[in-house]
């Protein structure tokens, strides 16, 4: 399996090369040349998750891991999961279920992609003896993820960017607090999508590449994508595919969880629509009704992790809408360091017969976690309400709508004390999380700045 960039000029690498390197030497995001069929979907019903991730996993490996070595890792991904069926679906109402996917170890769907992918690290590196030192930038629940996955490692050092200020208490204690000597959080001053931005300085900056064998790992990784189609799979199994069409609603920042479920209706899942739901920051929204991708002001959201004005993975798509023409993405996306571009007709239409999108103000977000409080008991975390409240209004007669709930509300206990009056409690194997002391450290909105803090601080 050969992996190429969106934007046509880097090498073309392997599975394991792709998924070490992150983003692209020429700025793009890595793709398979093609997306191979899932062979027998009807056979994946009663599947464990855990088979039904090597099914889907596999055939994108090429030669990078042998059997043995994947079905190690997803168990060991998944076993620290808090419920046997790791991602399984509730029913709201008739026709609309919600898929749970915060049972793993951060209480974030994040957990899904990064503890496989720390596994498949550990196994890459073990065999080459190489160190690498991963840099994350996160909205919030990535950079807790990533450090899960990753802290302890012998070849790994991991340093977390996250917007200073801008992030709930329990995402920040989920980072600050581990003590092992590999895990560096910082807090930049400024908004996510400078952390993005800072990420990327360093990533173009070749000779620091490879001085400190920097590795990506977030959701523009390929890998974490992959990770994540498994429950578009097991999901749409379970409410009747391949015999029934399923749709899928998002609550979507960076466009990486939604992407997934384009490459499992790629891969011939019957899946009909997916439903982009953004917050207030509704860039995607926008664009899909417009055909203008331009970027403004982020504004701080009850729903944080979807503050994102820039949503990398969204350039995977536009490859694909623009029949994987990487000169038209280069110019795209050139276009876009000054404010925005505007999306072919051609492409847009590409777009629209896979996507539909909606969104959801504040005060909806807060209604809709209320609402369905009162009509199921359950309890969302404003991410999910997003998600949920853009679901209810593209409903479709005999069409199950799968709405993706993608943290647990104790990560964000404020926005639901406020919406419905009680105050969601952490699950027991995080429960002295206030009672940690916390370790972080301050850095400026600067690259320079960024890089010497990395050499300093690195254990290598
Ligand atoms: C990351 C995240 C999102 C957005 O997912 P993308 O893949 O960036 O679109 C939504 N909700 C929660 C809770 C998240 O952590």
């Amino acid at each position: 399996m050969r992996y190429i960039s969106t934007r046509g000029n880097a090498p073309i690498l392997d599975f394991e090369q792709a998924m070490l390197t992150g983003l692209a030497r020429d700025g793009g995001l890595y793709l398979p040349e093609t997306i191979p069929q899932l062979q027998d979907l009807a056979g994946f019903e009663g599947l464990s998750y855990e088979e039904a991730a090597f099914r889907v996993i596999k055939p994108f490996l090429g030669e990078s891991f042998s059997d043995e070595e994947l079905t190690r890792a997803i168990a060991a991904a998944y076993e620290n999961f808090g419920h046997v069926a790791r991602a399984p679906l509730r029913q709201l109402a008739p026709g609309h279920h919600l898929l749970e996917l915060f049972h793993g170890p951060t209480l974030a769907f994040k957990d899904f992609a990064m503890q496989l992918i720390g596994q498949l690290f550990q196994i890459a590196l073990q065999r080459s003896g190489q160190r690498i030192t991963i840099v994350g930038a996160t909205s919030g629940d990535t950079g807790s993820a990533a450090i899960e996955a990753f802290r302890g490692l012998e070849n790994v050092d991991v340093f977390i960017l996250f917007p200073h200020g801008r992030v709930s208490e329990v995402q920040r204690r989920q980072m600050t607090t581990p003590d092992d000597a590999n895990v560096h959080a910082l807090a930049l001053s400024g908004h996510f999508d400078d952390c993005q931005a800072r990420l990327k300085d360093l990533f173009n900056d070749y000779a620091f590449r490879d001085e400190v064998g920097l590795a990506g790992v977030n959701s523009i990784n390929w890998a974490r994508v992959l990770a994540q189609v498994v429950y578009y799979v097991t999901s749409a199994v379970s409410l009747g595919a391949p015999g029934r069409q399923v749709d899928f609603t998002v609550p979507t920042g960076n466009f990486g969880d939604i992407l997934a479920g384009l490459v499992a209706k790629r891969m011939g899942v019957p899946v009909g629509r997916l439903v982009i739901a953004t917050n207030q920051n509704d860039i995607l929204h926008r664009a899909l009704t417009s055909g203008e991708y331009r970027t403004g002001q982020v504004e701080p959201s009850i729903s944080p992790s979807m503050d994102i004005q820039v949503s990398s993975n969204f350039e995977r798509a536009l490859f694909w809408a623009y029949g994987g023409d990487a000169t038209a993405i280069r110019q795209l996306m050139e276009e876009l360091r000054q404010g925005g571009f505007t999306i072919s007709q051609g492409a847009l239409q590409a777009l629209r017969e896979d996507f539909l999108s909606g969104r959801a103000s504040e005060q909806e977000t807060l209604e809709t976690i209320r609402i369905i409080r009162d009509e199921t008991g359950e309890i969302l975390c404003p991410h999910s309400a997003v998600g949920v409240k853009v679901a209810r209004e593209h409903l479709r007669e005999g069409i199950p709508m799968i709405t993706l709930a993608t943290a647990h509300p104790a990560k964000f206990p404020d926005a639901v004390e406020q919406a419905t009056g009680i105050r969601p409690a952490l699950p027991p194997h995080m429960e002295n999380l206030f009672d940690l002391p916390e370790r972080s450290s301050r850095v400026e909105n600067d690259a320079d700045a960024l890089k010497s803090l990395i050499l300093e601080r690195r254990t290598a």
